[in-house]
Parts: C-alpha cells; structure tokens; sequence
C-alpha cells in the first residue's frame, strides 16, 4: 500500500519519497486512530538506510518495504531507559559471531519482529557511551532468543509492547550496524530526532482531531435548552484548544521542512517532542470533559484517545529528558 517506508529509496524498496510523504502517512492513521508499529519499524528502516553497509541494505529493507519482514528497535532495559549510558545487554565476540545475553523491555513490535535493532554493549570494559553497537538480529529460529508475552498497556493497542531475553544467541559479526564497533550511542543520538519528529506528527494531528471530534460532539449535545456549544465556557476551551493545536501546527511545519532540508537540530526536535505532546494530552484532556461521560467510555473514540495519547509524554525520551537537551544548548 507504499504506508512502510515511504520516504526510502526506491531503489531498496521505499516509496521514493521525503520525509514529507512520512508525515502525511503518520498524520492519517493517527486521523482514523490506526496505531500498528509502523514508526518503529520506520525507525529501524532509517538506522539500516544511514548506517548500513549496501549488502544489509539489500537484504533487510525490501522485505521490510513490503511487510514480509516486521522490525523492532531495543534500546531500553529494565535498569536502563531514560539514562541509556547503563546498557548491559552484552555481545561477546566469539569468532565471527557475537554471543548476546541480557534483556529489553517494552519492545514495541516484538511480538512479530523478524529483524530487532539491538543496542548491546560490545565491549565489556568500556563504561558509559562507549562500547555500545547496534547489532542486527534476525530471530527466526535463533536459539537462545525469546519474546515474552505482550505487556498489557493503557492505550496503544494496535501494537505489541514486550520484553524480549537472551540467553547466550548467537548473531554473525557481518550483522554488526556499520563497519567498526562501539558506534551504538552516537547512531542513537543520530536517529532520535526522526523519532521525536514523528512522535510529535502523531500529537499534532491527534490534537486537531480530538478539536473536530469534540466541535461535533458540542453542538449536538443538548444542554439547558440549548447545546454545548452555547455555554461561553465550552467555546473559551474550545478556542483554546484549537489555537494550541493550530501553534503546534506551524511549529512541527516548520520542524518538518527543516528536517527535509537537513537542518533540524537536536533542540528543536527536542523542543517539539515535549511541546507537542505535552499539548495533545492537554488538549485531548479537555476534550474528554467537554464530551461528560461519554468521554471516558471507549466506544467514543476521544476515549481512545485519550488512552492513547498518554505515553507520548514518556516514550521517545522521557519530556523532562528533552528539557535537559534544550538546556544543554541555552
Ligand atoms: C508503549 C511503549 C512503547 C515503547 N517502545 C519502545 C521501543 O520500541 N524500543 C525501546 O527501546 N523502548 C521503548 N519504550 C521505552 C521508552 O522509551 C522508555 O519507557 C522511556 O525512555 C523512559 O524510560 P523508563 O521507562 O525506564 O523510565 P525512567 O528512565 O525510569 O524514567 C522515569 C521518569 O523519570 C523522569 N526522568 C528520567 N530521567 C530524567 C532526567 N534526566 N531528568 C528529569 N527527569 C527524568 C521522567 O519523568 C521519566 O518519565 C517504550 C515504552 C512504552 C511505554
């Protein structure tokens, strides 16, 4: 249907696209409520096309262009998600392949991932960012490798949330991410803003919608003789809330063609990860108590997203994470 990759080379079997065409994909399945994994197969899509030699190039996005081939990126463990220097999920060289022990946890994917983007420490008595590689680990049928069952979550549900174990697998050293080892942290820090970009597309939208939704809902909705919508009170948050959505709008534009042009900074990706989010779950929030009780029941969809919409603020890099990034450069 060209919604998986859509902004890769043709020539490895993406759309042909920019990024622009992976903003519109975003923006419309977050519309119709559509939350399937797709970023974080997007993501992995991106770290092969940046870092990955021309044969793993050939060999994994094809397969994942069509969705013959479901990828997962695993960075967080137990003892390390915000602070991502504690990684201890090791890969011992052991001729050529690596022997991976350790685990991650909430894996979005995991369930059906043929391909996971491991981050793991491949040098034992490096400390901090040093040390860490992304390695390529293609898990069908690999011994030692093993998925736990999906995680029940608040919201999210169209996508799988998992822990994921090794336990002595073994991975072919040609699956290391680029050509030396020890690369992981800064190819994270590199691929992150295409993540927290993407993240705030889907805030966006989603805050613009839950202001359509809940504009119909109001002006329906009978109250003391009148609607909804004839309370000053409702249409004060309602214009607040579409203003808000409509700031965010200008900002993430301008994030967007900046990102296009390649020079989008880490700040203001930043910037838009936490501003965006933090002002879908505002708005959403105040979208709910316009719609009363049918707000929290989930057959009306400003519930689901509610639900939804809540873990934006964490996931991506935590936002008072962000905050600290934008601090660094003040
Ligand atoms: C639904 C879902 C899907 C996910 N998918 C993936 C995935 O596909 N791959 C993957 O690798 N990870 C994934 N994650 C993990 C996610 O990225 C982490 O949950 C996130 O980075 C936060 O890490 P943590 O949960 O360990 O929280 P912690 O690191 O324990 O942080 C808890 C809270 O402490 C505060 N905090 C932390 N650090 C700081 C700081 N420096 N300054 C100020 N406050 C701070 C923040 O409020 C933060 O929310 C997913 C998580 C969820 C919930």
């Amino acid at each position: 249907m060209g919604v998986l990759l859509p902004d890769l080379d043709a020539e490895f079997g993406g759309g042909g696209g920019t990024y622009a065409h992976q903003a519109v994909v975003l923006e419309e399945l977050t519309r119709a409520g559509v939350h399937f994994g797709c970023v974080a197969h997007g993501i992995v899509g991106h770290y092969i096309y940046a870092y990955g030699s021309e044969a793993q190039k050939r060999r994994w996005l094809p397969c994942m262009a069509r969705g013959e081939l479901v990828a997962a990126i695993a960075m967080t463990e137990p003892g390390a998600g915000s602070d991502l220097q504690a990684i201890r999920t090791a890969a011992r060289r052991d001729g050529d392949h690596y022997v991976i022990s350790g685990s991650k946890t909430f894996i979005t994917n995991a369930r059906n991932a043929g391909l996971v983007c491991l981050a793991a420490r491949t040098n034992p008595n490096a400390l901090g960012v040093r040390g860490i590689s992304m390695i390529m680990v293609e898990t069908a049928g690999l011994s030692g490798y093993r998925v736990g069952t999906p995680l029940e979550k608040v919201g999210m549900h169209g996508q799988d949330t998992c822990e994921i174990f090794f336990d002595d697998a073994r991975v072919a050293t040609s699956n290391l991410l680029g050509a030396v080892e020890d690369k992981g942290f800064s190819q994270m820090m590199g691929q992150l803003p295409y993540e927290r970009l993407s993240i705030a597309i889907m805030a966006v939208a989603s805050a613009e919608r839950a202001v359509e939704l809940t504009v119909r809902h109001v002006k329906e909705r009978s109250a003391l003789g009148k609607t909804l919508f004839d309370l000053q009170n409702t249409r004060f948050k309602l214009a607040e809330c579409r203003t808000r959505a409509h700031i965010g709008r200008v900002f993430l534009d301008s994030c967007v063609e900046r990102y296009i042009a390649g020079r989008l900074d880490e700040a203001s990706a930043a910037m838009a990860k936490y501003w965006l989010t933090d002002t879908q779950c505002r708005v959403i929030d105040e979208c709910v108590q316009l719609h009363g009780g049918y707000g929290y029941m989930l057959e009306y969809p400003i519930a689901q997203m509610w639900s939804d919409s809540r873990v934006q603020r964490i996931y991506g890099g935590a936002n008072e994470l962000m905050k600290e990034l934008i601090a660094w450069t003040l």
